[in-house]
């Protein structure tokens, strides 16, 4: 990008925090501004995504997607399950759920039962690093050939809900995500 096409975006000497994301097995960090934030948190369910667009404000354009795959399951310390790392019950928070299928011991007994670990589930990181806003759209279209893809979900089905909702919240906040989100296609 040009500084003049940085300049037209109206991008130019933005200021931006100094942001850190976790992805996989490194942390990517950059000068950005956080614009559109979604979850699939909801009350009772123990594992839920969490997602994240940022822009960078270095003037080339940039965006970053960011997912946290969360979970406040934990097993029973080599059950049959096998998920989970080993960690001290006195780690378990409040929110934690036991697994029904390993028959993992209720939280307060786990906190009883000194000296035996439990398999706690981890979260999982992702980033994407995006070129533009059209690359935004396109890592966060379903991929036919994905195994993120429910059959379920009709053909006309573009986004997942929590891709959906951030970018709702991105057209409002992003005046490049507004105007790309708002391409007119002539018939
Ligand atoms: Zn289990």
């Amino acid at each position: 990008v040009s500084d003049s096409a940085a300049a037209a975006m109206g991008h130019e000497d933005e200021p931006g925090e100094l942001v850190r994301i976790w992805n996989e097995d490194e942390v990517l960090e950059f000068s950005g501004r956080l614009i559109a934030t979604a979850t699939t948190k909801q009350p009772g369910k123990p594992r839920w995504l969490e997602m994240k667009l940022h822009r960078l404000t270095d003037g080339t354009g940039r965006y970053v997607i960011s997912r946290v795959g969360r979970s406040v399951v934990y097993h029973r310390y080599d059950g049959p399950c096998n998920r989970g790392v080993p960690a001290p019950a006195s780690e378990l928070v409040l929110e934690s759920v036991p697994c029904a299928a390993c028959a993992a011991p209720a939280l307060d007994v786990a906190k009883m039962m000194a000296g035996v670990p439990v398999a706690k589930e981890a979260d999982h990181y992702s980033a994407t690093v995006c070129d533009d806003a059209q690359h935004v759209l396109q890592r966060l279209r379903f991929n036919a050939a994905s195994s993120f893809r429910d059959d379920a979900l009709p053909a006309e089905i573009t986004y997942s809900a929590p891709a959906q909702r951030l970018l709702d919240e991105a057209r409002l906040r992003d005046e490049v995500m507004h105007a790309t989100l708002s391409t007119v296609r002539r018939l």
